[in-house]
């Protein structure tokens, strides 16, 4: 509390229910900012000082910024640094390079191959160190915060003759010392993809000693694991056992029990993962919704759910339409109409909605939306994850109170990631906030209208700049890449 306590501060905001990010109970209260950091935060009439400017917040909750604990974002903070998606929801903090896939350090002569082509084309690979990613990152200020994973395909890609054998000594050797380059400089931690051809040659034994590297940082390991499906417990017991062997704590990305014949099993899954993290550090991400989005891929279609194209190279006329429907008008079968719409991504209807209610609900979970900020018809989650948790979830569905929701999107995955100076309203913490409207709150992107701003955000503030407001426009960008608290 003594922190800067003569300044008079730039900003003091009051009458506001004050939701701390720790999960504890909200209370009413004030908040008062100096520069890029809360220098005090109490219940009402606690703060003396006026400030140059003064807010009052009469029904309107105050918050931690949001942290996306998994996406996409990496070249997008780049090419459209106003980051309306995800401002517009109250996000402050973006986590990129999910999924094994991160913008450095590779570069493509020709086309990115699935799934690194998510974050674009070729001219957007064009950083060969993590450096100078950062670098970039600095240069061009996003409105929101950057945490850096760097992505296994990504250095596979940069150091492998053929990703699709197992790396040898010497290509474990040149990407460690990648690995390393990057926690030097800034990165939080590394993920992997073995889902995806490009990563899945690598065993156990290539993840694990890469993981060694990113350990010695005390950075974090994320993972789409292997098998989602039929395979999913043992893909949970691979990613265990390899995060255990490298030393580093555990984020089993966007879990689902995904395919109509595993619906059902996150009953079996969330007491295994809550199992093992009582051995070792382990949580996961999750997004508020039953449908998943990536690559067209042969192997994922089916008949058993819809399939929605959400983009096609030779036929963006296809955008937002369902497979089932192109290949009627083409008079094709599933698979030859996929074929024909490539290369392509679709959104798939795979998961249980109980199934995700369950994973949303557990003490483990924190909120991350994995939207595909490239896609010319997205999945809704990249624009409506969080008043999604917030309004439909937490307020209309009472699966959990307002508290915990806001825990899962702040404080809980600040810890995860190693930002201890982000994700609380506490004195010293950096002033990343959001005061919405717990009685509107709510999501409007929906499948058939993906890009829609939510509703019932009032206010942004990113590193105690405004950076968004009822205007509905981003106002000042003042996000910087976030380290790891070492
Ligand atoms: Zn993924």
């Amino acid at each position: 509390m003594t922190l800067a306590s003569n300044n008079t501060p730039d900003w003091v905001f009051r009458n506001a229910r004050i939701i701390d990010g720790t999960g504890g109970a909200s209370y009413h209260g004030e908040l008062a900012i100096v520069g890029d950091t809360i220098s005090a935060v109490g219940p009402v009439g606690s703060i003396s000082q006026t400030g140059r400017n003064e807010v009052y917040l009469q029904g309107l909750a105050l918050a931690p910024g949001f942290i996306d604990s998994h996406t996409h974002d990496d070249r997008i903070v780049l090419d459209a640094p106003e980051m309306l998606p995800k401002i517009s929801q109250g996000v402050t903090t973006v986590v990129v390079g999910n999924c094994g896939v991160s913008l450095a350090p590779v570069t493509f002569k020709g086309d990115p191959p699935p799934p690194m082509n998510l974050l674009g084309g070729n001219r957007s690979y064009e950083f060969v160190t993590f450096a100078s990613y950062a670098r970039a990152v600095a240069e061009v200020v996003p409105a929101v915060n950057v945490a850096a994973l760097v992505g296994h395909s990504a250095l596979r890609l940069a150091v492998m003759a053929d990703v699709n054998a197992k790396a040898s000594d010497s290509e474990i050797e040149r990407m460690g010392a990648m690995l390393s380059e990057a926690m030097e400089n800034g990165a939080v931690g590394w993920s992997t993809g073995l889902f995806y051809p490009t990563n899945a040659a690598a065993d156990a034994d290539e993840v694990s000693r890469l993981g060694r590297y990113v350990a010695r940082h005390s950075g974090v390991y994320a993972t789409h694991m292997r098998d989602e499906f039929e395979h999913v417990l043992e893909s949970i017991d691979e990613s265990a056992d390899t995060a255990k062997a490298a030393g580093t704590a555990l984020v089993i990305s966007h879990h689902k029990c995904a395919g109509v014949e595993n619906w059902g099993r996150s009953q079996q899954t969330l007491p295994k993962i809550t199992r093992l993290a009582q051995d070792q550090t382990i949580n996961i991400d999750v997004y508020p919704y039953a449908a998943g989005s990536t690559n067209l891929r042969a192997d994922l279609i089916t008949d058993t759910y819809p399939i929605m194209i959400s983009w096609s190279g030779p036929h963006p006329e296809m955008t937002g339409r369902y497979l089932i429907d192109i290949a009627a008008e083409w008079g094709l079968d599933l698979s030859s109409a996929a074929a024909k719409l490539q290369p392509a991504g679709a959104i798939y209807f795979q998961m249980d909605e109980a199934d995700v209610r369950r994973v949303l609900a557990s003490p483990l979970s924190m909120i991350g939306s994995d939207g595909l900020p490239h896609d010319v018809h997205p999945h809704p989650r990249l624009w409506g994850t969080f008043p999604r948790v917030l309004g439909h979830y937490a307020r209309d569905e009472n699966l959990f109170d307002l508290e915990t929701a806001v825990h899962k999107m702040t404080g809980k995955t600040a810890k995860v990631f190693g930002l201890t100076r982000r994700g609380q309203l506490k004195a010293g913490c950096f002033a990343d906030l959001v005061a919405f409207r717990p009685d509107a709150i709510a999501d409007l992107a929906t499948y058939e209208k993906p890009v829609q701003q939510s509703v019932g955000i009032e206010l942004v503030m990113v590193n105690g700049k405004m950076s968004f407001g009822q205007s509905g426009a981003s106002v000042t960008r003042a996000g910087r890449l976030v380290y790891r608290d070492r």
